[in-house]
């Protein structure tokens, strides 16, 4: 009962009325339909914690997508369905999306008779799951509105903040349950239990992780870089040797705190500057903790976690022309002390921002760290306000001269030497003489 008071004032209190009212909604058409409703999983767990989780999932004791087709029909969604599963995606008009279940079909033969179809339970169900802590429900029905079904202990885990398998073979079940372990662990400030740690080791010893497709060592992995603090699951994996899953050479040569650390600092940095820009924050980190690897040793990895053949290739040139062109920036750099703009953009041009920001974590070079943060804030984006038209007009003839003139003018804009357009087209004039 006291579970129930505090679901109840977290329902009415902390959720949006659109959001309580949508699980209003859910319950008045299972009622309608005689089926049991329940949210369940991530969103119940999130709701306990006080922390906000959008992505609200429903599971039906029957026919799920029934249910899906008539919620849909009556308050204005799109439905997805999944006969084969038995699942459902309800699409708001506003977009936003509830994923519907059904408990699973199970068939039971009986000798001498036909075979019956009947549904397992919730419980059957959520004893699928994967860890306790995903395993709460709350019904949504009117006449129990706001229960709390809690069939293995999640209530006091999330309490005592454990993370803790169902059962014992739950990792043999699935392997990719380790990186989510850890995952939810270090999310949320808590601990894996000591027993379901155990069971870690022992999958680990036993190589259960080399059988794990790497399409799906890729997905947990890179769910974890994109987590707001990789970090400290970062080094979890580390401490529980399950690095060498990604390439035995990691553990050998393990990934460098200090690089992460930076490449978190430089993160931080980009992402206040850049609110807007869309770049992949995971590969940055991926690029920093597989710093230590050779050119083969990456071009392993990238093929353990395999990776799209054509990202594959972008990656592993970007790394190594990185390499080349920094190794020559410094060169430069101690020669000159300082380089001009243009210089500086040229450098850079063509890498993407992800090796860009990996590189400048990289680098001990202050000077250097300054030109590409330059590079970002400001060359990157400079374009000459001329084009092959302007040219035209004043008597370019056509040819690789357009090229050359363009880039010339674009240096000198980068340069600060033309700032109109005025300034732009006297300065190809003046290359035409
Ligand atoms: P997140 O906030 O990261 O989305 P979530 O709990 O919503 O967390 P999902 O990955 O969306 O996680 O999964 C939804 C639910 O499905 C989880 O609550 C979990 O119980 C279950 N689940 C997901 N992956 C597995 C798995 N490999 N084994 C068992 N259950 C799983």
């Amino acid at each position: 009962p006291a579970k129930n008071r505090i679901v109840g004032s977290l329902l009415n209190k902390t959720l949006p009325p659109r959001a309580r009212e949508i699980l209003v909604n859910l319950g008045k058409v299972g009622d309608r339909l005689d089926l049991p409703v329940y949210a369940v999983g991530g969103f119940v767990r999130d709701l306990l914690l006080g922390s906000e989780n959008r992505d609200v999932d429903v599971t039906v004791e029957g026919d799920g997508i029934l249910f899906a087709e008539t919620f849909a029909a009556e308050f204005g969604c799109r439905v997805k369905s999944h006969e084969k599963f038995g699942t459902a995606v309800l699409v708001f008009p506003d977009g936003h999306k509830i994923d519907v279940a059904s408990t699973r079909l199970e068939y039971y033969v009986s000798p001498g008779a036909l075979p019956t179809v009947e549904r397992s339970s919730l419980r059957m169900d959520l004893y699928r799951r994967d860890f306790t802590v995903n395993t709460l429900a709350i019904q949504l029905n009117a006449a129990s509105f706001g229960l709390l079904i809690d069939f293995f202990g999640a209530y006091r885990d999330l309490h005592d903040g454990v993370i803790r398998v169902l059962h014992n073979l739950s990792f043999v079940e699935d392997p990719t349950r380790v990186f989510r372990a850890i995952r939810f662990e270090q999310r949320l400030h808590f601990r894996i239990a000591r027993h379901t740690e155990n069971l870690i080791k022992n999958a680990v010893k036993m190589d259960f992780l080399e059988k794990l497709g790497g399409r799906r060592l890729l997905a947990e992995l890179v769910q974890i870089l994109k987590e707001k603090e990789p970090l400290s699951a970062v080094w979890r994996l580390e401490s529980l040797g399950l690095l060498r899953f990604i390439h035995p050479a990691l553990e050998a040569s393990p990934p460098s705190h200090d690089l992460m650390e930076e490449a978190r600092d430089v993160i931080s940095w980009f992402e206040l500057l850049f609110l807007e820009r869309r770049y992949e924050r995971w590969v940055v980190y991926f690029l920093a903790l597989c710093d230590s690897l050779s050119s083969e040793a990456f071009e392993g990895a990238c093929a353990r976690l395999a990776l799209n053949v054509h990202f594959q290739e972008k990656l592993k040139e970007m790394r190594r022309s990185a390499e080349e062109r920094m190794a020559n920036m410094e060169k430069r750099l101690s020669q000159q002390g300082r380089l001009e703009n243009n210089e500086i953009y040229y450098f850079f041009k063509g890498l993407s921002v992800e090796v860009l920001l990996y590189r400048m974590a990289k680098s001990g070079n202050p000077e250097l760290k300054r030109c590409i943060s330059l590079y970002f804030t400001k060359l990157d984006s400079v374009r000459t306000s001329i084009d092959g038209t302007d040219l035209q007009r004043i008597g370019v003839p056509p040819g690789p001269r357009y090229r050359e003139i363009l880039d010339a003018v674009l240096s000198a804009k980068l340069n600060g030497v033309v700032f109109s357009k005025e300034e732009e087209i006297a300065l190809a004039k003046s290359y035409l003489r």
